[in-house]
């Protein structure tokens, strides 16, 4: 008899409602609830780059209905295309995180992180996803009307359709996650030995002196140059020829707060590139369709979490002394990068590649993500010596980064190994964001309808 006289199901099966609840909460949620760390894996790239960018490139122009940027494909280098290797990379990574996710992965898993440090006894699930199918070379045929379909970093219209297709990065934010780590290589010339870097954005505190440089009489502008010139982010990325730091650091500052590129001098706006904030699917886009929106507008859901204590957190100060959070998960990695080469014999403490100062600039992914972004160039492919160590031991890599990657959530004792550079004894404080006034920050930057999707 499972119904009682009433129609109301009888004790047992209550007992049995809550056993499966916690059946539910303690063997599948770990799967599909925010109950366990939720990382995204961004390979960098994907797509081609193809003439006319108009009609294939990023950033779309609803108003124009072209793209306002060039796709950008990333690095090749002998055979090496940084796409491919990345996507990898991430699937590697990805497969050992995995591991934690159920018991029979467990001492695998265990046994990893065993030869970095003291393994804890109990291994807690790290949920991993991956931001972008593999390379457009895959399935190229099904691809061919729009190579670039699966891989722009903005939300677009198919060109045949209208339909409305959302790009990477509205993809990492579906997720929710707590950590993105963007991997990438480069080409950029280094010393033979090659080596590794953080990129970073800086928060709103540090594009402020370039509005007000702007907005300020002439003769007090200078003023702002050389607050500039003191912080840690005077060494900003140069992307343009002929720019010095400054000039790009207004460059860049325009773009973020306006869609404009300015002239040279930085004073005057000179072509639309498109406000980025809006470009993308999540809670703080503008709801300005239709009206005219001032230049300099400040104000807005967008400009309070660029304002946020959060976003200070994620991006200014913290452990290294600038960059936030996010400065720090990426050193972190980096570091576990080379504990992983050392420990594997790929190097000896002398030869292990150096960790450059950071890549600094207005990038997409740490902007307009709420989780903790490590951003990765893990090789610097015209270095002779990283070329080989990425071509020989992506397996080690992808390990390292794995290890990395468990540590910034559930920080264990490390070997005492002496060379420079070990990673600071401690994670990432992802309670503060977890517990943030007025609800979870991660879950805050839309609705998170990509959490179901499953490993
Ligand atoms: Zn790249």
């Amino acid at each position: 008899m499972l119904w009682n006289s009433k129609g109301k199901p009888n004790a047992f099966l209550k007992v049995s409602y809550s056993l499966l609840a916690k059946f539910f909460f303690f063997a599948i949620a770990p799967f599909f609830s925010i109950t366990a760390a939720t990382v995204v894996l961004d390979p960098g790239h994907g797509g081609r780059y193809l003439y006319p960018y108009r009609l294939y490139g990023d950033k779309f122009d609803k108003a124009s209905g072209g793209y306002l940027d060039r796709y950008r494909e990333g690095a090749r280098e002998r055979g090496i295309y940084e796409s491919e290797w990345m996507y990898a990379l991430a699937q590697r990574i990805k497969s050992y995180l995995d591991k934690t996710l159920l018991p029979k992965g467990h001492s695998f898993f265990k046994s990893l992180l065993a030869r970095y440090g003291k393994a804890p006894s109990k291994i807690k699930p790290v949920r991993s996803f991956l931001s972008r199918q593999p390379s457009y070379y895959v399935n190229y045929y099904k691809r061919r009307e729009d190579l670039n379909e699966d891989f722009r970093l903005f939300d677009y219209e198919n060109w045949r359709t209208g339909e409305k297709k959302l790009g990477t990065i509205s993809r990492i934010n579906s997720y929710c996650p707590e950590l993105v780590v963007t991997l990438h290589l480069t080409e950029t010339k280094v010393s033979p030995k090659g080596g590794l870097a953080s990129v970073i954005t800086p928060g709103y505190t540090t594009f402020e002196l370039a509005r007000q440089y702007i907005m300020a009489p002439e003769n007090e502008r200078s003023s702002f140059a050389q607050a500039f010139e003191k912080t840690p982010y005077a060494n900003w990325f140069i992307s343009e020829g002929g720019y010095n730091a400054w000039q790009s650091f207004l460059k860049d500052a325009w773009i973020y707060f306006t869609g404009y590129a300015p002239e040279k001098n930085g004073l005057h706006p000179k072509s639309w590139r498109g406000l980025r904030h809006n470009l993308i699917s999540w809670s703080y886009a503008e709801d300005s369709e239709g009206i005219e929106r001032p230049l300099w507008q400040i104000e807005g859901r967008f400009w309070e979490r660029e304002r946020s204590l959060a976003e200070k957190w994620r991006r200014e100060g913290g452990e290294e002394g600038y960059g936030g959070d996010n400065f720090f998960a990426s050193q972190q990695l980096l570091r576990f990068i080379r504990l992983g080469l050392f420990l594997n014999k790929v190097d000896s403490a002398r030869s292990l590649p150096e960790i450059f100062p950071p890549y600094i600039s207005t990038w997409a992914v740490p902007t307009f993500v709420n989780a903790v972004s490590a951003y990765l160039e893990v090789a610097h492919l015209g270095s002779k010596r990283d070329f080989q160590r990425i071509s020989r031991h992506l397996e080690i890599y992808a390990q390292s980064i794995s290890v990395g990657i468990y540590y910034l959530f559930y920080p264990f004792p490390l070997h005492q190994i002496k060379i420079q550079d070990r990673p600071l004894p401690k994670g990432v404080d992802f309670d503060k964001y977890r517990e943030y006034p007025g609800g979870n920050y991660f879950t805050a930057v839309g609705p998170c309808w990509g959490m179901n999707h499953g490993p």
